[in-house]
């Protein structure tokens, strides 16, 4: 497959901090047992993923998501003979700086950070987590990951020129990251749309007759179950399309990569980087059944009035404690508040907040503010 291709964890540019060796975890699988451990990771269990708990224990919450994430992931870099453990550390690690309600939430951050000029972006506030918020180790702040993880953290979702972004000017401006982080934006792609439909569906917000007259992709599928089974419940056909349809693209991921890294002839880690854009990809096929479960999720899922009135409620409530953290400053805990001395007092606050579960959020919303009214 692609061996030739595989990052070599002896070829790390390593740890900020150095250290001494492992006998037995290499660099790469301490670095993921690393953010296993880390609070942060543990607080993606109370942070929402599109669907807010309450309705029903079955949605994904943003670990079950990254754990869906991670399983797509390594088989596709298992299949394509590259390093695992880097891919399943990046996969792990990839939405550990996302604040609590999900979209909603990064795009109030954001809004809020904005009236200073500044801004919110989720991959380099997981940066600012592994390098200074997770206090674990006595020697040094944050996890001290390897390089390479560093690096897939910042161009979780783009590359970048030299410049574009000062902050990330570190991690190689104008490179491509290894193969293997190339894999996690696309393996995201691919558990979240699922997952969402998944999840829809449970909602009662789409139904299998409604995604297979807009999703051709779905259709094909779904008629083939039809025949095979039925019999069959309409959730059960639903869930076997859906499984089959998780293995079309993640095989169309494997064999698109397959067919990019062919055809740019790169035949090392280093033409991987140097080459003028990312081989990881889906085939032309699965590109149109993503970008089609896509377009759907959006016209009857993201946009419907239940998740809208979520959004608009967690919208408001954010920039409401904000705006309170802003004019209390003595409220935040005390490592916050001596932050506020040494720099603005907006970024202390976009950071305790962005740190939050939806749950302590909540509690935290009730005890400075007001009781938060039920939902309707
Ligand atoms: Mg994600």
């Amino acid at each position: 497959m692609l061996a030739r291709l595989r990052f070599p964890v002896a070829r790390s540019l390593g740890r900020r901090h150095p250290e001494p060796e492992h006998p037995y975890r290499n660099a790469f699988q301490r670095d993921r047992d690393r953010i296993i451990h880390a609070r942060a990771f543990r607080r993606l269990e109370a942070k929402t993923q599109v669907f807010t708990p309450g309705l029903s224990d079955h949605f994904r919450n943003r670990l079950t998501h990254t754990i869906e994430v991670s399983q797509v992931a390594r088989t596709a870099a298992s299949v394509l003979a590259l390093d695992e453990d880097l891919t399943e550390t990046l996969a792990l690690v990839h939405d550990i700086g996302h604040p609590p309600f999900a979209h909603a939430g990064e795009q109030e951050l954001n809004r809020q950070m904005r009236r200073f000029g500044d801004h919110f972006d989720h991959n380099i506030h997981a940066l600012r987590i592994v390098e200074s918020f997770e206090q674990r180790y006595a020697r040094f702040p944050g996890l001290n990951l390897t390089f390479e993880v560093r690096e897939g953290m910042a161009k979780h979702s783009r590359d970048f020129v030299p410049g574009e972004i000062p902050e990330l000017d570190e991690y190689l401006p104008g490179l491509r990251p290894p193969l293997e982080a190339q894999l996690i934006d696309l393996s995201d792609e691919i558990a979240y749309n699922t997952a969402d439909l998944d999840d829809a569906f449970s909602a009662h917000l789409v139904d299998a007759g409604q995604i297979a007259a807009e999703v051709p992709a779905y259709a094909a599928i779904y008629e083939t179950i039809e025949m095979q089974f039925p019999g069959a419940a309409q959730r059960e056909k639903f869930q076997e399309t859906l499984r089959q349809l998780i293995d079309t693209l993640v095989s169309g991921l494997i064999e698109g990569t397959v067919a990019a890294a062919h055809d740019s002839g790169a035949d090392s880690v280093d033409a991987v980087r140097q080459y003028p854009h990312r081989l990881a990809a889906f085939t032309a096929a699965s590109q149109d059944a993503s970008r089609e479960l896509k377009s759907f999720l959006h016209r009857h899922v993201y946009s419907s009035p239940a998740l809208d009135q979520d959004r608009r409620r967690a919208t408001a409530m954010m920039a409401d404690l904000f705006q309170f953290f802003l004019d209390h400053p003595e409220r935040l805990p005390d490592d916050y508040r001596a932050r506020t001395e040494a720099e603005p007092p907006h970024r202390a606050v976009c950071d305790y907040i962005a740190g939050m579960t939806d749950s302590f959020f909540h509690r935290t919303y009730e005890q400075v503010l007001s009781p938060i009214p039920p939902q309707s």
